[in-house]
């Protein structure tokens, strides 16, 4: 389609509509030295028949078991966009023009370090197809909303970004609670609601404080890459120490004190908030960040600490985690000598993407001429 008639409607197709916006997000994080992040994420772009330049996602099932491609379709890889149709190009825009100025180059930086995990931008040598660049209209980087409300977290949208656009936030310390969050992979505008289209559907959300690899990790998530201590093999490689996260406790004390909770025990309680991920959320329980993936998740490739997706013992743990003290941890490797469990170690989280999360990204989103 030409651009112009593209542009044309694309205008069109807005112009009814009510820029209201809500969103849900998927995933969250805690971050490295300091608080924690949580993750979700978007572009811009009507869906106007983007080609899913992977085929099926739902047959990249038997990639590594970092892949959120799930099998019903729900999240895919991002798809090749723009006039030449040559890219899969992930567009972004910052909330408001004061997000960009205080977060813009610690993105880029986050995107550097992917760049540098998988030998440079897209191209033959690296052998990835993925770009990311700011939205823009006529030339001019656009920013997602017109007026943004800090108040309800909430704006009128910017007519001239896609509705697929990855819209990037920044909390205060005080609103984030130090976490980021990022939508994961690209969601099919079937896939959504009515209400959520003329939103962002893509987000990413950064905690002030966070570092550059806290920001690599949310960005893993937009590419569409999952927790790798949530795979279906995990309890093989780490122990997973549920009521030594941070806010058990009180996670414990809300879900007891509701009424539709009444004919729980309280260890009923204490299984759901460890196994049942929307349990887990309706009492503002991280444990959802660690549940293990059981349904049609595969995993052939090794279990890879080293990667960016993976979480430290020291995340959302504690105070009184730490090396010398491995048993107030949530999150611990477990050493094996002869497949039998011999000792226990503290994990350390990454500070950029893995061999393994780079091959990831080559396997979904390979060089395209
Ligand atoms: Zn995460």
């Amino acid at each position: 389609m030409a651009t112009w008639t593209r542009i044309v409607a694309l205008l069109l197709l807005w112009l009814p509509l009510v820029f209201s916006y809500s969103w849900t997000p998927i995933s969250s994080d805690q971050s490295f030295p300091l608080p924690e992040v949580r993750s979700p994420d978007i572009l811009p772009d009507p869906d106007d028949g983007a080609q899913a330049a992977f085929g099926n996602a739902s047959s990249a099932l038997d990639s590594r078991s970092l892949t959120s491609f799930v099998s019903d379709g729900s999240v895919q890889p991002w798809p090749i966009r723009g006039i030449l149709r040559k890219r899969n190009r992930i567009r972004y825009c910052f909330a408001t023009a004061e997000m960009k100025e205080k977060i813009g180059c610690r993105l880029s930086e986050a995107i550097a370090l992917w760049d540098e995990a998988l030998g440079g931008g897209a191209g033959k040598v690296s052998g990835h197809n993925l770009a990311f660049s700011e939205a823009r209209f006529g030339g001019i980087p656009q920013l997602c909303f017109k007026d943004f409300y800090y108040t309800y977290w909430n704006g009128k949208r910017n007519k001239l970004v896609a509705n697929d656009v990855l819209a990037v936030y920044l909390k205060d310390e005080a609103s984030s609670g130090g976490v980021s969050s990022a939508t994961a992979g690209y969601i099919p505008k079937e896939r959504v609601s009515a209400d959520q289209l003329r939103g962002f559907r893509h987000q990413l959300t950064i905690a002030e404080n966070a570092p550059s690899a806290v920001i690599a990790h949310e960005i893993g998530h937009v590419m569409g890459l999952m927790h790798e201590h949530k795979r279906p093999d995990r309890d093989d490689f780490v122990d997973f120490r549920c009521k030594k996260l941070k806010g058990f406790g009180s996670a414990m004390i809300t879900a007891h004190a509701k009424p539709e909770n009444s004919d729980l025990t309280l260890e009923d309680i204490g299984h759901l908030l460890c196994t049942d991920r929307a349990f887990a959320d309706q009492n503002q329980f991280e444990a959802s960040q660690f549940i293990r993936i059981t349904d049609n998740e595969d995993s052939h490739t090794e279990f890879d600490f080293d990667s960016i997706m993976m979480y430290g013992s020291g995340s959302f743990a504690l105070d009184s985690c730490h090396e010398n003290a491995l048993d107030q941890c949530p999150l611990v490797k477990i050493k094996k000598e002869n497949g039998v469990k011999v000792d226990e170690e503290y994990i350390h989280r990454s500070l950029r993407p893995s061999e393994g999360d780079a091959a990831f990204v080559k396997k979904y989103y390979p060089w395209n001429e």
